[in-house]
């Protein structure tokens, strides 16, 4: 990692001048002074310029029709990030081709950080194959239309690998998608401690497979230890195992908490020496549904955070594997994680259509604002639709001249638009806000200063 960039992206962010908005100009187009050169940044393209290139360019961008052919890539770049946000966040009808089924909440660990905040497993709640089947269909429906294979994803509040009626739901999908003659993509989501039967049904079934493991067995045991406070991390083993030897991609998701965070090489390590990682997910652990439980990390924790993720992710690529951070893809226009800004019906134990991935049953759902109807009613008419999108794609007036605001999840899922608070200056906010500063100022070292000579203008296409 080069240490210098990284203190250099978060002093400037601390101090406020880090890529700041050209004020004159109409569009996102950002502005920073690195090493003697401009930077001028939009989402896409990465330009490094000399002084005097500098002012003539901030010149010509004033105007709609630029002269210059730098200045008129930028523009339009800016204006195809303005209107790919905007369709993005507008919606007039919800059109899911993703089906995500939260089928129980039924969970076999009592991980430390869990954000139901429930350690009573007694009584669970089961989304019925009555929901299934129609949800099934109401996708099924709008991919035949669209010709997209439908999507399908198990995910939950609960566990879907110890769920005993996953084969007969994954039968009854496969019906409706049979009936419409759409193909099917399939994703799991699972915590890896599942039986060795459960495990092959997976690799022979689902196309691709996410374990949660925290890291080597004294954080994974310690972090997400069975209901009775048994060691997990055989199990996963055995798990990532299996997938392996039915060469099945290897995709984890690690939670990192406050306690963990000092861990990520050696956890980055353990997943690609044992566990066989092809891609790695690391997200910091999530603010429980009650206000009570926090994350641990405060906004003083991010720089250090975005430091031991670099490393990880450095040391993931010599062993030939990704390191990825869902709070901020520069390769992507996105916003929050909203299912309904990302055409998925999201169906939850009780019946509940949910935009929030952060919900487990449908009371969690109602109670968050989050409901946007139920699968039972005989017309599934998302009547809060528009109210909860306009609710959703409301920005926090902080963020409207940000840099980062076209490829960031703002404070989501700990802050949340449904309850009212501001993203501007959250821990989350502030590693969204390094770990795209820090990969510009790492492509400007790497491919735009070697390249500059004086007098010069030079640009990249960054994805
Ligand atoms: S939440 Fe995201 S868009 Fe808003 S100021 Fe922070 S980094 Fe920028
Ligand atoms: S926490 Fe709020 S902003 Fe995040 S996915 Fe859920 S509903 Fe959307």
């Amino acid at each position: 990692m080069d240490e210098s960039v990284m203190e250099s992206v978060a002093i400037s962010i601390q101090k406020g001048f880090f890529f700041q908005q050209i004020q004159t100009c109409d569009l996102p187009i950002f502005m920073h002074e690195y090493k003697g050169h401009t930077l001028f940044y939009t989402p896409g393209l990465l330009i490094a310029a000399s002084p005097d290139q500098a002012s003539q360019l901030i010149f010509d961008l004033h105007n709609p029709n630029p002269r210059s052919v730098y200045a008129r890539q930028i523009r339009q770049k800016a204006e195809m990030a303005v209107s790919q946000f905007d369709l993005q966040h507008r919606i007039s009808t919800f059109t899911p081709y993703c089906l995500t089924l939260y089928t129980s909440t039924d969970c076999n660990l009592d991980c430390c950080y869990c954000y139901s905040g429930s350690k009573e497993h007694t009584s669970s709640v089961n989304l019925d194959l009555i929901a299934i089947r129609k949800g099934a269909g109401i996708v099924a429906e709008k991919c035949k239309k669209a010709s997209l294979p439908m999507s399908v994803v198990f995910h939950g509040g609960g566990e879907p690998l110890i769920d005993p009626r996953l084969p007969k739901i994954w039968n009854c999908i496969h019906e409706i998608a049979d009936i419409y003659n759409v193909k099917i993509s399939s994703y799991i989501a699972t915590n890896g401690v599942v039986s060795e039967k459960a495990a092959k049904w997976a690799a022979a079934h689902i196309d691709q497979i996410g374990l949660s493991c925290d890291g080597y067995p004294d954080i994974q045991n310690r972090q997400r230890s069975g209901r009775n406070g048994d060691q997990t991390s055989p199990m996963i083993e055995r798990t990532a195992r299996i997938l392996h030897d039915e060469k099945k991609k290897i995709i984890i998701r690690a939670t990192i908490t406050k306690e963990s965070c000092s861990q990520i090489p050696e956890i980055i390590r353990y997943f690609c020496d044992t566990l066989h990682a092809d891609e790695i997910h690391l997200e910091p652990v999530f603010d429980g549904l009650d206000s009570e439980r926090v994350n641990g990390f405060s906004i003083r924790d991010a720089e250090y955070f975005c430091s031991q993720f670099v490393k990880g992710n450095e040391l993931a690529a010599k062993k030939g594997a990704t390191v990825e951070f869902s709070g901020s893809r520069l390769n992507e226009i996105h916003g929050r994680y909203c299912q309904i800004f990302r055409h998925v019906l999201q169906i939850v134990p009780g019946g509940g259509i949910s935009t929030c991935f952060k919900t487990i049953d449908r009371n969690t759902a109602k109670n968050g604002g989050s409901l946007m109807g139920d699968i039972h009613d005989s017309d599934v008419n998302l009547l809060q639709l528009s109210e909860i999108s306009r609710k959703l794609s409301m920005d926090d007036p902080a963020c409207l001249y940000c840099f980062n605001r076209f490829h960031c999840s703002r404070g989501c899922p700990d802050i949340c638009p449904l309850a009212g608070s501001e993203d501007y200056g959250s821990f989350r906010c502030r590693i969204n806000k390094i770990m795209t500063g820090y990969s510009l100022l790492k492509f400007t070292d790497d491919f735009l200063l070697p390249m500059i000579s004086e007098h010069e203008i030079i640009g990249m296409e960054i994805h």
